[in-house]
Order: structure tokens, then sequence, then C-alpha cells
């Protein structure tokens, strides 16, 4: 993890900014001679969005999936809880989802594998640095896309590997993951991060947390609202972003219902049990 701090550090400090408007050379087709090379030994943070799509794609539970194919990296300098796609044990170290035509899960990979070969950095993660959020390009030596003919810009390329969704998702993921709270340098209680873990990348285990518990009984949720997300996962997570905004940082995000004047302030699941 140290690694990638000081790559973080690297890259906003020097590697050269590019927006939506920038334009770059690249492509990647299967026949290169490259062709899965950059799906093995690979750092991929999976975004919370990335969890759902994948466990629905392999149609398996959250648990399942989180059990089966994520790292769960320790770091003090973490704020929060993050996970790691789980290269597999072979020799090359392979992404489980890589098959000898590509990738198995294409339709629902994750997103930085969408991205690459752009990545894209945050000022607002690191003192410091000035200027808002901007893409550059990730240095990667085994890779011959650099040296294909096809330009693009930042915002074609984007939209070309069906980027929006994950976008969309990884916004409202921001507004918890860097809240001003973090700023502030405060620590989650150990209940608190579990709370963040079970929202953000076990989705089936806080549907379980909401139906299974007097959460409904507790908080004044839209009847529409709880209908989709019975059912949806989207929507359920973007409803969690909201709960942990509500019972990690105290943001007036949840309405509780009259006459729980006791409702929690959430620092345990079994508060609400
Ligand atoms: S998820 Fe797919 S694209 Fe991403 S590393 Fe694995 S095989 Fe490659
Ligand atoms: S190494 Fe680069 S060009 Fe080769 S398959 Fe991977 S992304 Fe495509």
């Amino acid at each position: 993890m140290k690694e990638l701090e000081n790559l973080k550090e690297a890259v906003l400090k020097e590697y050269p900014r590019m927006q939506r408007e920038s334009g770059f050379r690249f492509n990647c087709h299967e026949g290169i001679s490259c062709f899965n090379k950059c799906c093995a030994d690979v750092n991929i943070f999976l975004t919370p969005y990335d969890v759902i799509r994948l466990k629905n794609r392999l149609k398996i539970s959250s648990q399942e999936f989180l059990d089966k194919y994520t790292l769960l990296p320790i770091d003090e300098s973490q704020n929060h809880p993050v996970v790691m796609l789980k290269m597999m044990a072979d020799e090359d170290k392979s992404c489980p989802f890589v098959r000898a035509g590509g990738c198995s899960v294409y339709g629902d990979r994750p997103w930085s594998c969408r991205m690459f070969p752009l990545g894209v950095a945050s000022p607002k993660e690191s003192n410091g640095c000035d200027g808002g959020e901007f893409y550059f390009m990730i240095e990667e030596p085994v890779c011959q896309g650099y040296l294909q003919e096809k330009h693009q810009t930042v915002g074609e390329w984007v939209e070309e590997q069906g980027v929006g969704q994950y976008s969309e998702m990884g916004e409202l993921f921001k507004e918890v993951s860097l809240h001003d709270f973090f700023k502030e340098r405060k620590q989650l209680t150990p209940a608190k991060l579990e709370m963040f873990y079970t929202v953000c990348y076990n989705i089936d285990k806080f549907r379980e947390f909401i139906f299974g518990s007097s959460f409904l009984k507790r908080f004044d949720v839209e009847e529409e609202t709880v209908n989709d997300i019975r059912t949806d996962d989207e929507e359920l997570l973007k409803f969690g972003f909201n709960w942990l905004k509500y019972c990690l940082f105290g943001d007036k995000t949840m309405r509780v219902r009259a006459g729980n004047d006791a409702a929690p302030r959430v620092d345990t699941a079994a508060n609400v049990g």
C-alpha cells in the first residue's frame, strides 16, 4: 500500500493532467501481441458498484463474491475499508476472469479495467495538491496499445467503454469516501467501519439488515423506495450511501419516524436490531 501511496503522490505532482477533450493514441484488440498480458498480477481496487455488477454477473451472493474473489488490504493510512480483486495462485497470478479469448466478465468488468489506459486522480484525496479531478495515462510497459494508430479524446474513450453508470455511482460513493469528516482526520469506530464495509461491499447483507431489523419502523422511508430497494441492488446502494452519511457522519439524510426520538445515530448495526 506504501507503493500505491507513492504512485498517487507522483501522479498528482508529476503526471501530465488530461481533461475530457484531451487526445491520446491507444487501441486494444484480440490479436495484439500483448493480448491478456495486462490481466495478471495487477492491483484492481473494486468500487461498490463493481462488486454489484460482478456478483450479479456471476449469479452469486455478495458474501460469496467477497469470500472467493477479493482481498481486504489493511493499511493505517486508509480511512475506510477497500477491497481488491484477488489474483489466482498460478504462476502468472492471473485475474480469475481472464480466459484465452479475453475477459469472461467483459460486459460487467470493473471500472478500472474499462478506463485503462486512463486513470482518474482526485487532488481532494491528497493534501497540498491543487486543482480539480483530472485524467492521466497509466504507464504499463507490457502494453502495445500505446503504439496503435487509433486516436481519440478522453471523452470518446469514456463513452466507448460504457463508463457512464460507473461514474455516476462513483460520484455518490465519493460523497461518503471523501466526506469532510475524513478531512478533519477523524477516525471511524470499528463498528462504523463494519457498517461501511457491509453497505459498500456486502449489499445482500445490508438488505437483510434493512428488512430483517426494526429499521423501517424507526426510519421514515417512502413506500416507493422500500419497493425499489427490496429487489434493486443499485437503488439499495444509493440508499445505503445516504444511510452511511447519516450514521457515520451525522448528516441529515434520513428521517426518523415520529415517536422514535431514541433512534440511533447508529454506532453498530445491532443498535437498529
Ligand atoms: S476483470 Fe476482465 S478486464 Fe479486468 S483484469 Fe480481469 S480479465 Fe482483465
Ligand atoms: S496490454 Fe494493453 S493492448 Fe495488450 S491487451 Fe492489455 S490493454 Fe490491450
